[in-house]
């Protein structure tokens, strides 16, 4: 477990995330075919295999240096903008660029930082996607979890702790999207006929969510 994300605990997180993309890809595709275009599940799996493949080979002995959790968050922000496409590329990129800005030149992220660093990715996809609380994407997964995870810290939990709670609440921000009628993004083509179905990235970002709390507590 740590109370910090370093860089070696950031490479666990990506390494997760794109494995939950993998194991998860076909469920992906399936809902964007229901109220998108079906390549949620592909593009995702396409851009973070990309990302992988840059990653220092953990158990090579003669592996590069990780470097800095910037220079980890900038390319993987850059990989997803140019491998992605679609909607979700830049806003996946614009996430991790943010956290990269915020990251600056901090060795590891404490509770606090990490959740400002969550806090200015999810406000990168605001201001990119012009998208608000209940328009059926990502940021209805993704806020909740940013804000579950600042209060879990005032209460005092773990950061692994906080981190559980921001999973909680991302699933539940997923589920909540199926009511929803979606006003933003490919969906919105479809008007009322997008109510009751779950949005494809309120779920991969659910995965990402999941993937950080994983790292942290050094489950993955
Ligand atoms: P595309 O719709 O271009 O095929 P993807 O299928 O990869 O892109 O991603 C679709 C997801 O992107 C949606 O399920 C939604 O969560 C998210 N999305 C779309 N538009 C926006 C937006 N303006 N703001 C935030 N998220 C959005
Ligand atoms: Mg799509």
């Amino acid at each position: 477990m740590s109370e910090t994300l370093d860089v070696a605990v950031a490479t666990a997180w990506l390494r997760g995330f794109a494995e939950r993309i993998a194991a998860e890809k076909d469920w992906l595709t399936g809902l964007d075919s229901a109220i998108g275009d079906g390549d949620h599940g592909i593009s995702m799996h396409r851009g973070m295999s990309a990302v992988v493949e840059e990653l220092p080979d953990a158990s090579a002995a003669d592996a590069d240096p990780p470097g800095d959790l910037n220079t980890l968050f900038k390319r993987t922000g850059m990989k997803l903008v140019s491998s992605v496409g679609g909607a979700s590329g830049p806003l996946y990129g614009t996430f991790f660029l943010r956290l990269a800005a915020t990251a600056g030149d901090d060795k590891s992220l404490d509770g606090p930082r990490l959740a400002a660093a969550l806090r200015a990715g999810a406000d990168g996809i605001v201001a990119r996607g012009k998208a608000e609380l209940g328009e059926k994407t990502m940021l209805d997964a993704l806020l909740p979890a940013v804000e579950a995870l600042d209060s879990a810290l005032g209460d005092g939990r773990s950061l692994a702790d906080a981190l559980d709670a921001a999973a909680e609440a991302a699933r539940e921000g997923r589920e909540a999207t199926i009511p929803m009628q979606a006003t933003k993004g490919r969906a919105s083509y479809l008007g009322e006929r997008s109510i009751g179905h779950l949005d494809p990235g309120a779920a991969s970002v659910t995965l990402l969510v999941e993937a950080l709390a994983a790292a942290v507590a050094g489950r993955s």
